[in-house]
């Protein structure tokens, strides 16, 4: 190897003897590199050396007036950093080598043998290299075990051991921790209508508005997906948790800027307490999540604190899931009919499909406790194209057997209204069976349809694209305006059930459906009549020019078989 190749080394030099300094110097510089050093003979100098340098390895005599060989390593190894520490010495015994080896000497050269200098100072440099690239991969590691990648936050792991941390000590000291459990409500809507892209970025900015009202000795985790964690280390009482809890619900009301699109989030909170609502890592984090359900549970954007009845309905809520899971591959659902009627014929026009799910050990489910579970889990994806399936089914049946109604109604939620592989499962469903699409009337809540109506609109027009009609359910609850309703491209509005309730008696809500009468006919829209259980709320809705109903007056919703009695009779009698 030539002079000069091996580049700059800076060495600090523990030598007493300026002439030995040179000796060593010129060794170095004659093995080929380029040298930069400083010369201390004495513990301060040393140690202030070693504070203010950037070093790349010590060379120490071993002998000197103020200080020995051993006490320089110390003052290096005592300085925490991983320095080469190369003995050189004139004579010492093989005994003190040995010793100073021991201490923790990377190497011992004698001044009369500097050609090892070099060759050894490669080696120890190479290792060091190896060591720190060991270090750095290790800690790396260690940091991708323990933290996010999205968001840099700790994870669940990180934060279990925190909480740990925290509540042995509250305990020892009879303090209070708090954990909030944070749920950002519908991400799984804004990630399927914006993309995964805005998805992730939002799931940053939330991430960084949350840190900014952090104390010190707070953790924020983000746990799974949009499930956050949130370790406050020390608070007074439940009012301190619940506090920050709404300062986040606070801070996320400005809108996100993401990708140029404003995005709106809001969050639900379950807080669960150390020591009243849990003892221990695993139940806290239990009891929080249990929660932040019941916060969900209350119309979301809400923060609860953990209850007994929050477990328990948590309980059911896990178990629903479960077994909906369940009963919707192993054909466990049923689908009944309900008719709609022709109030001034009696005759059948229609009937609308209602899902049932018979438990084996809860019996009957109603659809309202399940159907929000499934929007929520995304099951209602696959249980909504196994209503469609099972509805064309059934329909092409009665087509058959010459007993077929003019419509058939079905119900969209939420989900199934934003995605639009709905539209693509209702046309190829309706092909396989045979359905002629103008059969199909879809339902959508007036509620679902004002959360997000541009959306909306995309479906319904595709819905409507394939000839099919859409019909506004439980029109009265969801305060759309009527300027609203004109934009939006409907067919049919349907009254809420509980507006028919009471128009016989109540002089409220009976002009409430004259005028809702009156304006469907400005619109062009025909109207159902839901919930139509008496004679004289028929009577009112025909004198009032509502052309059909549906009700127990008429007919409960029945089994597909049973249905089809009143399908063959083609009239129901109510009123008359
Ligand atoms: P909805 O669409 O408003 O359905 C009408 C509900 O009113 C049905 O309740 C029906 O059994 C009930 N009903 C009908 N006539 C009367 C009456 O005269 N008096 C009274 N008191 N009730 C009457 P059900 O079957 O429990 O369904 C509840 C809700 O669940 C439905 O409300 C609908 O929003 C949802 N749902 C049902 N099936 C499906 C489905 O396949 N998909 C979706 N997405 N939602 C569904
Ligand atoms: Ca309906
Ligand atoms: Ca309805």
């Amino acid at each position: 190897m030539s002079e000069g190749d091996l580049g700059n080394l800076r060495v600090l030099l523990v030598e007493d003897s300026p002439d030995d300094a040179e000796l060593i110097l010129r060794a170095l510089r004659k093995g080929g590199y380029k040298v930069e050093y400083e010369r201390v003979d004495e513990r301060e100098a040393l140690v202030e050396a070693l504070e203010t340098g950037n070093w790349d390895l010590v060379i120490s005599d071993y002998s000197m007036p103020r200080l020995t060989g051993l006490e320089a390593l110390n003052i290096v190894q005592g300085s925490g950093i991983d320095l080469p520490f190369i003995v050189v010495s004139g004579a010492i015994g093989e005994d003190v080598a040995v010793e100073v080896m021991k201490a923790g000497a990377y190497d011992y050269l004698m001044k009369s043998n500097l050609r090892r200098l070099v060759p050894a100072i490669q080696r120890e440099l190479r290792e060091v290299e190896e060591r720190q690239a060991r270090r750095l991969a290790e800690q790396t590691l260690r940091y991708r075990a323990y933290h996010d990648a999205l968001t840099g936050l700790p994870n669940r792991w990180l934060l279990a051991d925190r909480l740990a941390q925290v509540v042995a000590l509250a305990r020892r000291e009879r303090r209070m921790v708090g954990l909030l459990f944070i749920d950002l409500d519908r991400f799984k809507d804004i990630n399927d209508t914006l993309g995964h892209l805005v998805g992730d970025q939002l799931l940053r900015a939330v991430a960084a508005r949350i840190v900014d009202l952090l104390q010190e000795g707070d953790t924020l985790a983000r746990l799974t997906g949009d499930d956050f964690a949130l370790v406050l280390s020390d608070i007074s009482d439940p009012e301190a948790a619940m506090g920050l809890a709404q300062k986040i619900i606070e801070v996320l009301k400005p809108p996100f800027d993401l990708l140029d699109r404003e995005v709106h989030v809001t969050a639900s909170i379950g807080i669960a307490l150390f020591p009243h609502h849990g003892g221990d890592v695993d139940s806290l984090l239990r009891h929080s999540e249990f929660a932040m359900y019941s916060a969900k549970a209350q119309g979301r954007k809400n923060i609860q604190f953990y209850t007994a009845e929050a477990h328990a309905a948590a309980h059911e809520r896990f178990h629903i899931e479960h077994d909906l899971h369940q009963a919707i591959e192993q054909d466990g659902l049923q689908l009944h009919y309900q008719p709609q009627v022709d109030l001034n014929t009696g005759a059948v026009v229609g009937v609308e499909a209602l899902v049932r799910w018979p438990h084996p050990r809860r019996g009957m489910i109603p659809p309202l406790k399940f159907i929000p579970i499934a929007e929520e889990t995304g099951l209602i994806v696959p249980l909504g194209d196994w209503v469609f399936a099972r509805a064309f089914h059934d329909y092409a049946r009665w087509q058959e057997i010459g007993c077929a109604p003019r419509r058939l109604a079905i119900n969209l939620s939420v989900r199934q209204i934003r995605s639009e592989e709905t539209v693509h499962s209702l046309r190829r469903l309706m092909e396989r069976y045979g359905v002629d699409p103008r059969v199909l009337e879809v339902e959508i809540t007036e509620s679902s349809l004002m959360q997000n109506p541009d959306e909306a609109v995309k479906t319904i027009a595709a819905i409507r694209d394939l000839g099919s009609r859409i019909a506004i359910d439980d029109f009265g609850t969801g305060y759309s305006s009527l300027a609203q309703l004109r934009r939006l491209p409907l067919d049919v509005l349907k009254i809420d059930r509980s507006f028919t309730r009471d128009i016989a008696v109540d002089f409220d809500d009976a002009a409430i459906v004259a005028a809702i009468l009156a304006m469907a006919g400005n619109l062009g829209l025909q109207v159902v009549a839901e919930g139509v259980e008496q004679p004289a709320q028929e009577s009112f809705l025909r004198e009032h020019g509502c052309a059909f109903g549906q009700g127990y007056l008429f007919a409960r919703p029945v089994p597909g078989e049973e249905v089809v009695e009143y399908l063959r009779q083609g009239h129901l009698q109510g009123a008359r």
